[in-house]
């Protein structure tokens, strides 16, 4: 193995940790893998090492005993991670609410500050600490560099950060817009740039990332002006099970007429909404099938997916009055053809026109889809968050 600086990339959901080991400097990949139904009877760990996966299904009760099984599986091909080149463990975390929000070295004022924001954040935050716990426990001599999935969005404007509530409700709960897949937009924006060779401080970019969650942000000379996530990840586009944009007096009808709880409105926005409550599919590969199959539901929902993408181009093109750059992303943006077509179809007067010959190409590499004569610079840009952690980092430790 090279002997240049390693950090080991842990992302910790409720039930799953995801994890990749990583040469910052170069991205050089050595190993990633993802531990599934953690703390249920069967547990599941796929780990990719040396071109090879190893598969175990076995009972892994906690977040501390996943991670002590990943460090077995590392060893066994070769690397034993207590004793490899490691400068720190990168964790995704998700809310650091107001007052973290650059990479962070993890201390105990971390740690109590991540759990005091957990209301915010009530499904990631809490799995986050466990992941950051377990990590310390088992590797007690390295780092942790906590990376906010808020952090890119700290400083957007108050015209688009603030909700049009009472003030003094919104300041006492700290309830703001944060925006979510903060390492998204930062690496994919500056991907962009320098892709182009364009100065990222000159450059006026929007970013489309469309995976399983969905958002949008709008950068102005190298700052994010808005993005269309909120308080919550709940906000904004449709995704593949959250509602996104919504009247919020549907969630007041929701518990006063139809007499649903919280909780139930909670399961009813955030798991069984989106394309998922349209057409009964979350995965988009799916409801592509079920459309080409003539499936009625799947084409209305992909026809709202699109035209909420289209009210946040608009919306964004406006704010930044002249746009260098739209860069597609995440799993959706990055393969479907049709979806980068159908949101950006008819902009011509806008100075943006698509290439359907270089919109068809797949790749894994940044690529230009637009045509030499639009204005706006369209792209498909891969993303890569563990990266971006990997990078921050190794900048916090110095490595
Ligand atoms: P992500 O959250 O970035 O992993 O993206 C997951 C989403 O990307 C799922 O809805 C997938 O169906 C979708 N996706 C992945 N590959 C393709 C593809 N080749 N064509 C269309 N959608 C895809």
């Amino acid at each position: 193995m090279s002997d240049k600086p390693l950090v080991l990339v842990i992302n910790a959901g409720s039930s799953s940790l995801k994890y990749q080991l990583l040469e910052p400097d170069s991205g050089t990949v050595t190993a990633d893998g993802l531990v599934e139904r953690i703390g249920e009877p069967t547990s599941v760990i796929t780990h990719e090492q040396g071109g090879a996966d190893t598969v175990e299904e076995l009972h892994l009760p906690d977040h501390r005993a996943a991670i002590d099984k990943m460090l077995e599986l590392f060893a066994a091909k070769g690397t034993d991670l207590a004793h490899a080149n490691l400068c720190a463990v990168g964790h995704r975390v998700v809310h650091g609410g107001r007052s973290l929000y650059e990479p962070t070295l993890i201390d105990s004022h971390v740690i109590d500050e991540v759990e005091r924001v957990s209301p915010l954040a009530p499904l990631h935050n809490p799995p986050n600490l466990v992941g950051i716990e377990a990590a310390q426990a088992a590797l007690p001599d390295v780092p942790g560099v906590a990376v906010f999935d808020t952090g890119f969005f700290h400083d957007l404007p108050d015209a688009a950060a603030l909700y049009a509530i009472d003030r003094s409700v919104s300041e006492e709960y700290a309830l703001r817009r944060y925006g979510f897949h903060g390492t998204s937009h930062e690496y994919v924006s500056h991907r962009a740039a320098e892709f182009l060779g364009r100065d990222y401080d000159k450059t006026n970019q929007i970013v489309a990332h469309l995976g399983n969650g969905a958002s949008m942000s709008a950068i102005k000379q190298g700052r994010p002006v808005d993005t269309s996530m909120g308080l919550t990840p709940l906000e904004g586009l449709v995704m593949g099970t959250r509602c996104g944009d919504i009247d919020p007096g549907l969630l007041l009808h929701l518990h006063r007429v139809v007499g649903l709880s919280v909780d139930d409105i909670d399961q009813l926005l955030n798991k069984r909404s989106g394309l998922k409550g349209l057409c009964g599919e979350n995965d988009f590969r799916s409801v592509t099938e079920m459309i080409e199959g003539g499936d009625a539901d799947a084409k209305t929902a992909y026809d709202i997916y699109i035209h909420r993408l289209r009210r946040y181009f608009g919306a964004y093109l406006v704010e930044l009055g002249h746009t260098d750059v739209i860069s597609f992303t995440a799993g959706v943006g990055e393969n479907a053809v049709g979806v980068r077509a159908d949101s950006l179809a008819g902009l011509e007067g806008f100075g943006i026109a698509i290439d359907p010959e270089r919109n068809a190409v797949r790749s894994r590499e940044p690529r230009v889809i637009s045509t030499d004569d639009s204005t706006t610079t369209v792209l498909v840009v891969p993303t890569n968050e563990e990266l971006e952690i990997a990078r921050q980092a190794k900048a916090v430790v110095g490595g």
